[in-house]
This record gives C-alpha cells, structure tokens and sequence, in this order.
C-alpha cells in the first residue's frame, strides 16, 4: 500500500469492542484478566496500551519496519536506544546533532562508561577513522539541526556494519515521508514525534522503530523497565497527526523550498543552510537519499543584534523552539535549541549568533514570506 493509505489505516483496525473508527484514548492504568493466567493481551499500562500499540503499529509501517515503541520524547526515545550500549563500549555520533542527543550523551551516558566521539558523518572517511574495536553503534542525524548537514546513510550504514555496530538514524527532521533510512541499511529509526508527526506542536512524545527481534526484545524491555512511555491521550494525538502527514509533508517541503529562494535571494541574507538549495554542498546526496527538502531553513544575518532585530519583528512567525508544526515557528539556535552546546563546539559548526533557523508551517506561503521580508526589513545596517 502506498505511504498515504499506510499512514490512515495501519494500526488502526475498528475497535472489536465497540467498531469504533477512530482509536479510543484507553485510559486505564490496568486490565481485569479472564481469569488467572488469562489476559486478553493487556496486563498493566506500563506495558501496554490499546492506544500506544495502535501507534507503534503505525509509526513502524511508515518506517518500513516491523517493530515500534513509542516514548515520553524524543529524548526518552534516544536514551532508551543508548540503553542497547553497554559500558566500555563506543558511539560514533554525528558532530551536529539536537543540543538536547549531545548534552544527553555528553553530560549523562558518559558517567556510565559509555564513550562518545563526535565527528562530521558528512564525511564517510571520519566515520571509518573514529569507529574502535569497540564501537557498538553510530548515532547520525540528517539533516542536522540547525546547519543541515547530509550525512550519506547506505555509506555509513556499510562501514558500521563493517565494524559490527549498529546504526542509528534520528529522522525526526525528515519525517518517514520524505526519508526511510531503514531502506539504506540503518538499523534502528528514533523520532521526536513531538515534531512532524504529530505536527500541531500540540504534544511531546517519541519512537524507536526497527527491524532487529532481538534489539526490539531490549527496547521493549527498557520501554516497561525503566517506564518514559508515551500517554495514551499523547498516543491518540500522533495517530491522528499521521494521517494528515503525507499532505502536511508536502506542503512543508513546497512552502521550504519557496522561502529558501526567497531568502537566498535577500540582501540582508547571508548563507543559507538547506539542502534544497542547489548551493547546498550536499546537494545531490539529499536529492537521491529524500524524497523533498522539508521545510527547515536555517540562514545567517551577521550578527546577534540583526538576530534580535529580525526575531523580535516577526508577526505571522512565532519565535519559538520546536519544529514541524502546521504553524512557523523561527528560533535562534545558539540562546536556544543549542544553548546546551559549548560557544567553541557551536562556533565550529557554525552555530554563529547570526544564525536563525526557521521551521515553515503550512500557511499561505505567501503570508510566511511577507512576514520574513518585514521583518528582515527591520533589520537596520548597524546591526
Ligand atoms: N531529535 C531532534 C532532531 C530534535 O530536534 C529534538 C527536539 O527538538 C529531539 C530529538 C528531542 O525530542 P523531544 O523534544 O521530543 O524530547
């Protein structure tokens, strides 16, 4: 079945009870058995919910996989995947990840004995030179937040594999409607679905999705042992969020790529950061690895002030962390989303204090780019 008929039906038979078409919000925290030994598939919530199950089932059709778990965040969702890592073991991860995967891994898993490199995954060869006797994983994200680097997933994927680790993918910038990294060899797919997927900026949750039973076994292991599952209600709001997320997704990537050229194109517009742009050095490798751009854009106006300037004159966009909802939302990475990242690593990736990054809602486009034009237009030379 194609994307769009996957994204509206799997998951989501009528509910036997009842033949309700829409999945019911189960809010139970427990299930009377038949009798001892007899449970109708349900035992505590903990481990499982109607609800939940309907959405792994669905997030793990659209990724192409068998298997799905859904979490409190992203950040649950990512920290139960590092759960797969033992101590004394290693993790390659992409050098530009969220602030939050970086500060997570960094701050947090390191104390335990896992340890972490961090390098450019754009390019294959310091994947190949950062991987140890004992890497067990490689962590990327591609795009990356917020200066868009494309990473090459069936490369990497070869070389961890080489190493006996696995790959990890984070697609939430993506979504499973422009990108399926599972079909490039990636092993496991984390998701904030708190973004595209649920795509109303209305809930936050997360997902691992993969095709490995053993890993999947773990995972939902970890998922009922340590606990960070998503609700049911936030459960209900991905589902319907999903079904909506073919149209959204192409409406996302149609109004990223018109104000990318739009930016591109604006005098007080430095370099723009989105691998739509012909000028993007990757391109081609974006072009053969996704189905779209998406509509995250990232651009530079020089400075904090001309930052400031710019963000505090937006009237349609909303200065705002957080992406992939029908709404634009337009941030400043290095006081926000990035803050957690140290000024010298920021500085290398070019995280500067002039950089902003948009995500491009679903309104008339032309309404977001009359708002841009204002606002940069509020931006004065001294700035
Ligand atoms: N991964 C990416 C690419 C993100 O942008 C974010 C949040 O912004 C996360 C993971 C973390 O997700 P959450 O905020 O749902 O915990």
């Amino acid at each position: 079945m194609a994307f769009a008929t996957t994204a509206i039906h799997a998951g989501q038979e009528p509910d036997s009870a009842t033949g309700a078409v829409a999945v019911p919000i189960y809010l139970t925290s427990t299930y009377a058995p038949e009798g001892l030994g007899r449970n109708k598939g349900f035992e505590y919530a903990r481990t499982s919910n109607p609800t939940r199950l309907a959405l792994e089932r669905n997030l793990a059709a659209l990724e192409g996989a068998k298997f799905g778990y859904a979490f409190a965040s992203g950040m649950a969702a990512i920290d139960a995947t590092l759960r797969l890592v033992k101590s004394g073991e290693h993790v390659v991860v992409s050098d530009n990840t969220y602030g939050g995967t970086f500060r997570l891994f960094k701050r947090i898993l390191s104390n335990y004995g896992v340890e972490f490199d961090f390098v450019d995954t754009s390019d294959v060869h310091n994947v190949e030179a950062a991987i140890k006797r004992n890497t067990r994983m490689v962590f990327v994200e591609t795009p990356t937040n917020p200066v868009m680097i494309v990473t090459d997933l069936k490369a990497v994927s070869d070389v961890a594999h080489a190493a006996g680790a696995r790959i990890v993918c984070d697609n939430t910038f993506m979504s499973p409607y422009l990108q399926r990294p599972l079909e490039f060899g990636v092993d496991i797919v984390v998701h904030s679905t708190t973004k595209f997927l649920n795509g109303h900026s209305d809930g936050v949750g997360g997902a691992v999705v993969l095709n490995h039973e053993e890993d999947a076994n773990w995972i939902a292991f970890v998922q009922n042992s340590a606990g960070a599952i998503l609700s049911p209600f936030d459960s209900w709001l991905v589902l319907r969020g999903t079904k909506t997320l073919a149209l959204r997704m192409e409406q996302h990537d149609k109004a990223g790529r018109a104000v990318a050229a739009f930016l591109e194109d604006h005098p007080k517009v430095g370099k723009i950061y989105y691998p739509g742009s012909p000028s993007h050095p990757q391109h081609e490798l974006a072009r053969r690895q996704q189905k779209g751009f998406g509509s995250m854009v990232s651009f530079d106006v020089g400075s904090l002030a001309a930052a400031r300037a710019m963000l505090e004159a937006v009237k349609l966009c909303t200065l705002a962390e957080s992406l992939g909802g029908v709404e634009t939302l337009i941030c400043h990475p290095a006081t926000m989303t990035h803050a957690s990242v140290a000024p010298e690593v920021r500085e290398r990736l070019g995280i500067t204090e002039g950089l902003v990054r948009i995500s491009v809602g679903i309104e008339d486009t032309d309404d977001i780019i009359s708002d841009l034009d204002q606002a940069l237009n509020a931006v004065t030379s001294g700035e």
